[in-house]
């Protein structure tokens, strides 16, 4: 089973990304718990936890098909103490309110050195964050997403992805989410079926699919290899298609949700719909979205 779907606005509450998730035919979709730009957010209301419960028994989503994606200032591999700090409270928080809303991913962005530790020191230390929220918390697995590279960011190559997770003391809630926009850019190929297919044969054999929680589905419009990360929509950026038929027909990337953080939301439905077209073999692998 592929459960497909995109990343939605939480405005309102939690249970009204469920609802957008539900109107564009999605059977997967990620939220921010909270606002992603900021340091704090007001703790969840017993409501707001009951009402999102309610909207995904509902609609049909359980956990395993919802994947939450932790705020962009968090920095687990932070080279200062205050900064790391900060980081791991405010990581610990996002843990927290997934294990209040029943959710059991949370997708996290590894971290930056900003050149002030090395790369070894900083995914050492990424790995002890996780460590620590791990400590602190149940049923929920902390899912590292590979990056661009953009900055002083890692986890843009595969084997920084593996060097995180060796550290990583319960190996049973450690995962990862491939972003197609990112891994391009970053220099992994996706472009024909079989640069595709190299790309995954590679993942699997630098980090495992036993890894794999999920993934997100985007077309860049950074150019390949070019540490640049810019989304597009399917179709429109430099990847192509071919890519996404590629991952909908690999048996390899099953029951995890697939979600699109591709720039255009009025698009997401016809880009679902398609996807859900790929899965089979009777789909036309060069067929527009639009
Ligand atoms: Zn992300
Ligand atoms: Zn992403």
């Amino acid at each position: 089973m592929k459960y497909i779907g995109a990343h939605v606005s939480a405005a309102g509450g939690p249970d009204q990304a469920v609802i957008r998730a539900h109107e564009i035919g999605a059977d997967a979709f990620a939220l921010f718990t909270k606002n992603q730009r900021q340091w704090h957010a007001k703790p969840l209301t017993d409501d707001a936890i009951e009402a999102f419960r309610n909207a995904c028994q509902a609609h049909g989503f359980g956990p395993g098909q919802i994947l939450p994606h932790d705020s962009y200032l968090i920095n687990l591999g932070h080279p200062d103490p205050e900064g790391l700090r900060k980081s791991r409270d405010a990581f610990l928080d996002e843990f927290q309110r997934c294990e209040q809303l029943g959710l059991t991913l949370l997708n996290f962005h590894p971290g930056s050195h900003l050149k002030k530790i090395s790369e070894r020191e900083c995914l050492t230390r990424i790995a002890d964050s996780v460590n620590h929220v791990l400590d602190r918390t149940q049923g929920v697995t902390a899912v590292i997403e590979n990056t661009a590279g953009q900055g002083t960011n890692l986890g843009w190559r595969f084997e920084h992805l593996a060097e995180i997770i060796e550290q990583v003391d319960d190996k049973s809630r450690i995962g990862v989410c491939i972003d197609t926009c990112h891994a391009f850019a970053a220099g992994y190929d996706l472009r024909t079926p079989e640069a595709c297919t190299a790309t995954l044969d590679e993942y699997g054999s630098v980090v495992g699919f036993e890894y794999l929680r999920g993934m997100h589905l985007n077309d860049a419009k950074s150019d390949y290899a070019s540490r640049v990360d810019r989304h597009h929509s399917l179709g429109q950026g430099n990847i192509g298609l071919d890519a996404f038929t590629t991952i909908m027909r690999d048996p390899r990337i099953d029951e995890v949700p697939l979600i699109l953080e591709t720039i255009e939301p009025s698009l997401w439905a016809e880009e679902i719909s398609w996807l859900r077209t790929q899965r089979l073999d009777t789909g036309n692998a060069n067929s527009a979205v639009h």
